[in-house]
């Protein structure tokens, strides 16, 4: 789950990274009077989840309330390279003597996580990484080990960061580690990290705070932060995932016309794959699971159907610990519940088989096929959703 930037700057905050204060805002009037509160020169920045934003005109600084009128008035609304700007977070202006870059993030080859840092920030990393790879300093951390001081020194070192604020930087590392860690994240990435210009001497030394953030949360450990989970926008969650989500069911939402349902997430796949081979295109990957009673048979039936695009669904299951009677029943079920207005193909093997097709033979359903294997029931699928309309 991608965070927009004023809550990965509200993480940060919570988790002692320094960063500018700020305030949030979703209408021009808000953002005036966040403005105001936040006081001036402050800075207007387009909340979408993309990079890239200074660049297209979605961050603009303004000198007073008027200024920070007409730069809200531009950007709400804005699009910015397909997204709609709808929020803002308006955020006291900061000095910049220099732009960094640093990130952590999950560095699944290496099995650990992987500290990033570099003097080149305030770009596209991506550009640097491509013309100046040594320009990046980078240092895995031992998982059971954690962040030690030294990871911090020495990534400093090595990135050639200005030395009066090798310190500050090391300490700002220890706290997106802590951040990354702590809230489970599988990226947290600052660019422009910047540093103040200072107003010399011992107490106006130079400061660094987190400009930018970009965190990425790990979805599975959603249930462990429940501060977190409030983040979430549903608004942007396909409704027939959200809805399999609410339902506990595992389904993903794909491009096609032809509704599955199987159990087990191998057969399922394999279930994709002769569909596909036979022609068709399938519209989700739904695994029933083990065990399927036939209330979650009713509950994956109103999830597939909910999807407008399909013109048929294919149940392909194999009994195991499902017993097919039960997914028969289930599907009975469904069919009082709410009447489909499409084909439905149905291959049943395995546990209590027989059983199950006696009782969808009895119950005699409109627009029921009933297929003994996956082939002969694919290549029936994909003839009734080309052949359209309800039968
Ligand atoms: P991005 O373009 O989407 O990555 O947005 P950033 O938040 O990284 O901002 C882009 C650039 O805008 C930064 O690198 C800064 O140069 C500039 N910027 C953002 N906030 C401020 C600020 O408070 N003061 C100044 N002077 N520049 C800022
Ligand atoms: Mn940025």
């Amino acid at each position: 789950m991608d965070l927009l930037e004023y809550q990965g700057k509200q993480l940060f905050k919570r988790r002692g990274v320094p960063v500018p204060e700020g305030r949030h805002a979703a209408s021009v009037d808000e953002a005036v009077k966040a403005a105001d509160e936040v006081g001036y020169p402050c800075v207007v920045k387009a909340q979408v989840q993309i990079g890239g934003r200074g660049k297209a005109g979605g961050i603009k600084l303004a000198q007073d309330r008027d200024e920070a009128r007409e730069h809200a008035e531009a950007i709400l609304g804005m699009d910015i390279r397909g997204l709609t700007v709808h929020e803002l977070w308006i955020e006291e202006a900061s000095e910049i003597a220099s732009e960094y870059y640093a990130s952590v993030v999950f560095d699944r080859s290496a099995k650990a996580p992987l500290l990033m840092l570099s003097t080149k920030g305030g770009m596209d990393i991506e550009e640097v990484a491509d013309s100046d790879p040594e320009a990046i300093a980078r240092l895995h951390v031992d998982p059971l080990l954690g962040f030690q001081d030294f990871h911090g020194r020495r990534l400093a070192f090595q990135a050639g960061v200005d030395a009066d604020v090798v310190r500050p930087v090391g300490a700002m590392l220890a706290q997106l580690y802590e951040a990354f860690e702590a809230e489970e994240a599988t990226l947290v990435e600052v660019n422009p990290l910047i540093v103040t210009p200072g107003s010399g001497g011992e107490a106006g030394g130079r400061q660094v705070k987190a400009l930018d953030a970009k965190v990425t949360l790990d979805e599975n450990a959603l249930f462990r932060h429940a501060e977190n989970a409030e983040l979430r926008d549903l608004s942007k969650e396909d409704p027939q995932e959200r809805m399999a989500k609410e339902r506990g069911l595992t389904y993903v939402k794909l491009d096609g016309d032809i509704g599955i349902l199987g159990n087990g997430a191998g057969l399922v796949m394999s279930t994709l794959d002769v569909v596909a081979e036979a022609g068709g295109s399938p519209a989700n990957f739904l695994d029933a699971g083990g065990g399927s009673k036939a209330e979650a048979i009713t509950s994956a039936v109103e999830v597939i159907l909910s999807n407008q695009k399909v013109k048929a669904v294919l149940f392909n299951i194999f009994g195991g610990i499902t017993r097919c009677d039960e997914v028969a029943r289930g599907l009975i079920e469904a069919f009082a519940q709410v009447n489909p207005q499409v084909p439905f193909v149905v291959r049943l093997d395995g546990t209590n088989d027989e059983e199950g097709r006696r009782l969808l033979a009895e119950a005699d359903l409109p627009n029921v096929y009933a297929e003994s294997t996956m082939d002969g029931a694919a290549a029936k699928v994909v003839e009734l959703a080309a052949a359209g309309a309800p039968v």
